[in-house]
């Protein structure tokens, strides 16, 4: 066997799928490869093992959807007893403001952006009301947790986490299935081509 290092690599046809080795139909075949890789894996085709993927049947298996189904629904439940105990379900909520709460948490992560671009910080409260930012690695944040102190997350990561908070809160609300639609919607996305609908962005 060749020293560490010198092993060859195996050539991929960039033009075929690696999984199953059929033409690849995007212009991008570094996003093709991606998506066919994590997309779905189908059931009924035998070329496919369990967890593989593949664009043209486009479907999630069913104990996929279930595992993201199962991964969510332990958050979901998480956040619907922290919300309820902190008195957000007291009263009722219109769906268009379940909507703008979900808009300033995309906000905040952008405010986060801002502030401390991809650092990661917390916010320390002193007994007399002062705030102070850190890197969340500082050694005076684990003093400010052994003292007590609220030491808040400050970062874009945990404004990134507040908006998935918000969004299995506002689909627990409204009876959502958020693994099925998005197993749904990552499928029907990855139908519709390069760029499609010539948008910039
Ligand atoms: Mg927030």
């Amino acid at each position: 066997m060749p020293p560490m290092g010198q092993v060859p690599l195996p050539t991929i046809d960039l033009n075929r799928c690696v999984h199953c080795g059929e033409p690849i139909s995007s212009t991008n075949p570094t996003w093709h490869y991606k998506v066919c890789r994590v997309l779905h894996h189908d059931i009924n085709d035998p070329q496919h093992t369990q967890g593989d993927t593949h664009m043209n049947t486009g479907k999630f298996s069913r104990s996929q959807v279930d595992h993201l189904r199962e991964s969510l629904g332990v958050f979901d439940e998480m956040i619907y007893m922290v919300n309820r105990d902190n008195g957000w379900f007291d009263d009722d909520r219109r769906f268009g403001e379940d909507i703008a709460l979900l808009h300033s948490e995309g906000s905040e992560m952008l405010e986060a952006y801002r502030d401390h671009g991809m650092e990661d910080v917390v916010e320390i409260t002193h007994a007399d009301g002062r705030t102070r930012v850190l890197a969340a690695d500082d050694p005076d944040v684990a003093v400010a947790v052994s003292l007590g102190m609220k030491v808040k997350p400050v970062s874009v990561g945990s404004e990134a986490a507040d908006v998935l908070i918000r969004l299995l809160d506002t689909c627990h609300r409204y009876g959502i299935d958020l693994a099925a639609e998005t197993a749904r919607k990552v499928t029907f996305n990855a139908t519709r081509g390069y760029k499609h609908g010539g948008k910039a962005l």
